[in-house]
């Protein structure tokens, strides 16, 4: 019989995890990197597996040749994998994208006219930004969750009548906070509003499914969800993207084209995915992003262990840290993934972050995340006075040994002072 304490727990195993780094005494360490939540490191299933591909790939949907079907084969089929990973509806279409700010400005194109857009102020940029115009209703959330879906229902119930749409992040990239996104979702859904998760940061950490949150667009990115960078995915509900202009006009986009009346052009526009997708393609990118969704779906309980028993121990040493603050957006304890941010009294973020990699081997993000209302107001809350703050952020290549040494680097530095 295996006791659970001794159950191994067995993650995907990640690319570059022996990398050493220079340290500013000339010596090298083995690099910690505690900046998941930017871009996470390949894994090693998919470095395989792209290494494989690599000799294949060709142009899709357009060449008879067999490294063009075996590309539009691949590509194809990871629409599929996408589709599974994101639990979406037989009815929903999967466009490729760059990544989430690519998705987020390809549906944000494709709204009807007069659309409602609600959202918190304190999203990712990426989900912030892409929607303009006086029916933009920016919310500043509450510091609970239950006054966070009531203040979604006001504002819906405030928006002039036409089409809606609520925006929202399902786990914080500054705080790592699971935002409650079913709950807000079924008061969307009583107003007979959409909505559209980033999950730029929770798909890395947890399964979700659109079908059981009851959200109708999922935007992602490939290179948080432990492959290389350039490919992401946009995922929903096809009638508003199928209606959209194409996001860029070129090849693969069209079905035909021809000369009308002398100078002008007849353009024919394909309504699948393709519509969206013009140019060729980043094959390469899209397969990687596939084989690593496929790894994570195989793992969630593993990872999840992983993740939280390294999260706890980084809590517990960092509330012993004098001087150290962490950003919450809610005042009670919720659920969470592996991100958090902090300012430590007396020293400046940016002057802590580059303390820890030159003496340390530690990579760290610090600045506003491209959350810059968020940060700002957090910070505010947790005490601080600035507008910048350091983020930890754990995942598959973190150790406990990385934990440690930030919680040692951080007592040490503080010990010393600015
Ligand atoms: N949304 C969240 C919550 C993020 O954390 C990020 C990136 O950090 C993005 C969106 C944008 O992702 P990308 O830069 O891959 O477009």
């Amino acid at each position: 019989m295996t006791l659970a304490l001794e159950r191994p727990c067995l993650v995907p195993e990640v690319a570059g995890a022996e990398l050493s780094v220079p340290l500013v005494n000339g010596g090298t360490i083995g690099y910690a990197n505690l900046d998941h939540a930017a871009s996470a490191p390949c894994l090693q299933r998919v470095r395989t597996a792209v290494d494989e591909f690599l000799p294949w790939y060709a142009s899709v949907h357009r060449g008879a040749g067999f490294a063009s079907q075996v590309s539009t084969k691949v590509y194809e089929r990871t629409r599929e994998v996408l589709r599974r990973f994101t639990g979406a509806r037989s009815t929903d279409t999967v466009i490729f994208t760059r990544n989430t700010t690519d998705s987020f400005n390809l549906l944000a194109k494709c709204l009807p006219r007069e659309t409602s857009v609600v959202l918190f102020d304190t999203e990712h940029h990426a989900a912030l930004l892409p929607w303009r115009g006086p029916r933009v209703h920016r919310v500043e959330p509450p510091r609970t969750r239950l006054a966070a879906v009531s203040a979604v229902d006001s504002a819906l119930a405030a928006c002039a009548p036409g089409p809606r749409l609520v925006v929202l992040t399902g786990a914080s990239n500054v705080t790592g906070e699971l935002l409650p996104v079913a709950e807000i979702a079924a008061v969307a859904r009583k107003h007979g509003a959409r909505i559209a998760l980033d999950a730029a940061q929770l798909a890395p950490h947890r399964p979700f499914s659109l079908r059981e949150l009851d959200v109708d667009y999922v935007a992602l990115s490939g290179h948080k969800l432990y492959a290389p960078f350039g490919a992401g995915a946009l995922v929903g509900r096809a009638d508003w993207l199928r209606a959209g202009q194409p996001y860029l006009a070129g090849g693969g986009a069209t079905k035909a084209v021809q000369r009308h009346h002398g100078t002008e052009l007849g353009v024919v526009w394909n309504s699948g995915p393709e519509r969206h997708e013009a140019g060729s393609p980043n094959t390469v990118g899209v397969y990687a992003l596939g084989v690593a969704c496929e790894a994570l779906s195989e793992n969630w309980d593993a990872i999840r262990e992983h993740e939280d028993a390294l999260l706890r121990r980084l809590h517990r040493g960092l509330s012993s840290v004098p001087g150290f603050a962490e950003l919450r957006l809610f005042d009670a304890d919720v659920d969470r993934v592996g991100t958090l941010s902090f300012v430590i009294d007396g020293f400046e973020p940016g002057w802590l972050a580059a303390v820890l990699s030159a003496e340390y081997g530690i990579g760290v993000r610090d600045g506003a995340f491209c959350a810059h209302i968020a940060t700002r107001r957090l910070i505010r809350f947790a005490g601080g006075a600035g507008q910048q703050a350091v983020r930890v952020s754990l995942g598959l290549g973190s150790t406990e040994e990385h934990v440690d040494r930030l919680l040692l680097a951080l007592r040490q530095i503080v010990a010393r002072g600015a």
